[in-house]
């Protein structure tokens, strides 16, 4: 992996925000779960990506992320739209988009829809003295409200990733509690290794954030990821 994202590195020169298919390509390097994601261009695209992913989805649903550089929270501006089912919905949305955003937007990404389960967010951010950290916690368009995370600087060990994973406020949510099925922590801990390895590999990262990582009894995905170079 570590030469993957030393090619990665020269193929990629310039730091800032990296577009979609870069932040694919990095992250599947260190082998992390990332839902399948197509960046479609234009409304034609995207119409036949959403036809191909659609099956692989949640009840046969899609869903449809409008994309602009430097984008942050893509929900409160109404740039994602999910659980679409079929062609018109797609067509109909990527319209919209490109009504309310105009020409800074550059396209759409399609993804299948993710079944329900807990959102957790993931990351690595680089702190000015003491290097990278391993960020986890409890994600989705709450993230900001409840802000329920952990840090770790990397390389992280396993205590370390054992004790992110029962150090949150709503660790019981993640054993199950009131019935809900108990999240696949074995999963979720190989996230945050990998995710330090990561941080290790590549100093030049600035930023790594996957959130939400949707996780349920058997695995997880992430269904939004964003990564800065220097
Ligand atoms: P942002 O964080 O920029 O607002 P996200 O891509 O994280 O945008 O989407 C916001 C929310 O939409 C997620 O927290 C999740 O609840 C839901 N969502 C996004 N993508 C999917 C997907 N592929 N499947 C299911 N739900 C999704
Ligand atoms: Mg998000």
């Amino acid at each position: 992996a570590r030469a993957l994202a030393e090619h990665f590195l020269r193929t990629h020169p310039r730091g800032g925000w990296l577009d979609p298919d870069a932040v694919t390509a990095l992250l599947e390097c260190y082998g992390l779960p990332l839902t399948t994601s197509i960046w479609a261009r234009d409304e034609h695209t995207a119409v036949l990506a959403a036809s191909s992913l659609r099956q692989l989805g949640h009840e046969g649903k899609a869903v449809l992320k409008a994309y602009w550089p430097q984008q942050v929270h893509k929900s409160d501006l109404g740039a994602v739209r999910t659980g679409l089912t079929g062609e018109q919905a797609v067509r109909t949305a990527f319209r919209e988009f490109a009504g309310r955003f105009g020409a800074r937007m550059a396209g759409a990404v399609v993804q299948p829809m993710s079944a329900p389960g807990l959102e957790l967010l993931a990351g690595v951010v680089q702190d000015a003295v003491f290097g990278p950290l391993v960020l986890f916690g409890m994600g989705g368009t709450t993230t900001d409200v409840l802000d329920d995370r952990v840090a770790r600087l990397a390389p992280i060990t396993e205590p370390d990733v054992h004790a992110m994973t029962t150090g949150l406020r709503a660790t019981p949510l993640l054993f199950g509690y009131h019935g809900g099925a108990a999240v696949d922590l074995t999963a979720v801990r190989d996230v945050l290794a990998r995710l330090s390895r990561l941080a290790m590999d590549l100093p030049q990262l600035a930023e790594a954030d996957l959130n939400p990582l949707i996780a349920g009894p058997h695995g997880l995905l992430c269904v939004d990821a964003r990564v800065r170079l220097e």
